[in-house]
């Protein structure tokens, strides 16, 4: 039996064919789904085809209806905090300089490292739930705070253990090339191979992953450490994802569009050549401005990208460092404000760019026949004030495959 949500003040479909401007606005909409969790129609309630109108309705009350957002850039599973850094940036400390004081990333490697596998599972599923209350119905996780080949799987296992039990969509992502760990300083090629001979055939034959990411940047890995992950990845089925260009212009915009990468994060130094090569290649620049917004960079013009042609996501990068923040809407507000977004482009880069980046943009990510029925009901007269009058959660109603899950 299908079921028809009526009374909707304001629809925004986020259709995959319109332009990047377009959210697909609808006022007086209707939305109808199956048993089967996909959605029938989606738009103006005068059209509702005839064999829908005797459909039992849900009363949206005027609210707004946007698709499921999408984070497709978190560092989901991790243990600790790193609270007293922040008050060092505060005071003026540079990223890297906490990185070389051993905080940064390699602090929460050696808590992660120690905790377990249950511990973890538990945390991230307090964090998930969070989510999904400020709608956020699907979300893509990063490994990357183990750096071992123990640690690295059991972090894809925490995400493996917890996606039976929620009712959005869990992508995994392997980030082995996070940063080379402390027991391989003096030795970083023993740690690729690590990655390349042991870490990636592993994660391939227990079906952990879909994307393999490395984070190219002085202090991390190189482009030619990357290319090598990355030729081992693609053998494995492993898609390439890049942390680029966020410190300094490394050429990581380049060097997605080489590599093929489905999406290429960050970016805020990237050239526009480097831009332009990523348009041709059809990679996504996927925002991250909490992260800028925590480290007090200057942050990426979107309209650069869109200017080239490069699709534009904004994620959270949620992370106990740069971006402690798991609140994908405050993320879409910066991305207006800072990165030069319009509400219609942060919602289209929050909902079908952002499932576009993880490879499930024919299944999820906009409202519109034969799609996941994932969507938001927002205390809000439109999209634009949503963005605008940005409140601590004007969500009131979230469903993932036609069921209110929060
Ligand atoms: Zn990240």
């Amino acid at each position: 039996m299908p079921t028809v949500l009526t009374n909707i003040g304001q629809l925004a479909s986020a259709r995959a064919e319109l332009s990047a401007k377009d959210a697909g606005l609808v006022a007086d909409a209707a939305l109808a789904w199956a048993d089967t969790g996909r959605i029938l129609f989606a738009g103006r309630a005068a059209d509702l085809p005839h064999d829908l109108r005797s459909a039992p309705t849900i009363d949206a009350r005027g609210a707004t209806v946007i698709p499921g957002l999408v984070d497709c850039h978190t560092h989901l599973a991790f243990a600790g905090w790193r609270a007293d850094e922040f008050t060092l940036r505060c005071r003026g400390a540079e990223y890297a300089e906490i990185a070389a004081r051993g905080g940064g990333i390699l602090r929460t490697v050696k808590a992660t490292r120690a905790a377990s596998e249950d511990d973890l599972v538990q945390r991230a599923r307090g964090f998930l739930s969070a989510m999904l209350g400020v709608g956020v119905t699907t979300v893509e996780c990063k490994s990357g705070y183990g750096l071992t080949l123990d640690d690295e799987l059991k972090l894809l296992r925490v995400y493996q253990q917890m996606r039976p039990d929620f009712t959005g969509t869990l992508v995994s992502t392997f980030l082995g090339a996070h940063v080379v760990p402390p027991e391989f300083r003096d030795n970083r090629t023993a740690y690729i191979h690590l990655v390349c001979d042991q870490m990636i055939p592993r994660v391939a034959a227990e079906k952990l992953a879909g994307f393999c990411d490395v984070f190219v940047e002085n202090g991390a890995f190189t482009p030619d450490e990357a290319r090598q992950v990355f030729a081992v990845s693609k053998a494995h089925g492993l898609r390439p994802k890049l942390h680029v260009d966020q410190l300094a212009d490394g050429g990581g915009a380049a060097l997605a569009a080489e590599v093929g990468a489905i999406s290429a994060e960050h970016l805020e130094f990237a050239s526009d050549d480097g831009l332009w090569g990523m348009a041709a290649a059809g990679v996504v620049a996927v925002l991250l401005p909490i992260a800028a917004l925590y480290l007090n960079k200057p942050p990426l013009d979107a309209r650069r990208c869109f200017a080239l042609g490069v699709p534009v996501a904004v994620a959270t990068d949620f992370n106990p460092g740069s971006a402690p923040s798991y609140h994908l809407p405050f993320a879409m507000t910066l991305a207006c404000t800072m990165n030069r977004m319009t509400p219609a482009q942060a919602l289209r880069g929050a909902t079908i760019v952002a499932a576009r980046a993880i490879g499930l943009e024919s299944e999820l990510g906009s409202l519109e026949p034969g799609k996941r029925a994932d969507f938001v009901l927002l205390d809000a007269e439109s999209v634009e004030h949503w963005l605008y009058q940005l409140r601590p959660n004007a969500v009131v109603g979230v469903y993932a495959a036609g069921r209110r899950v929060a």
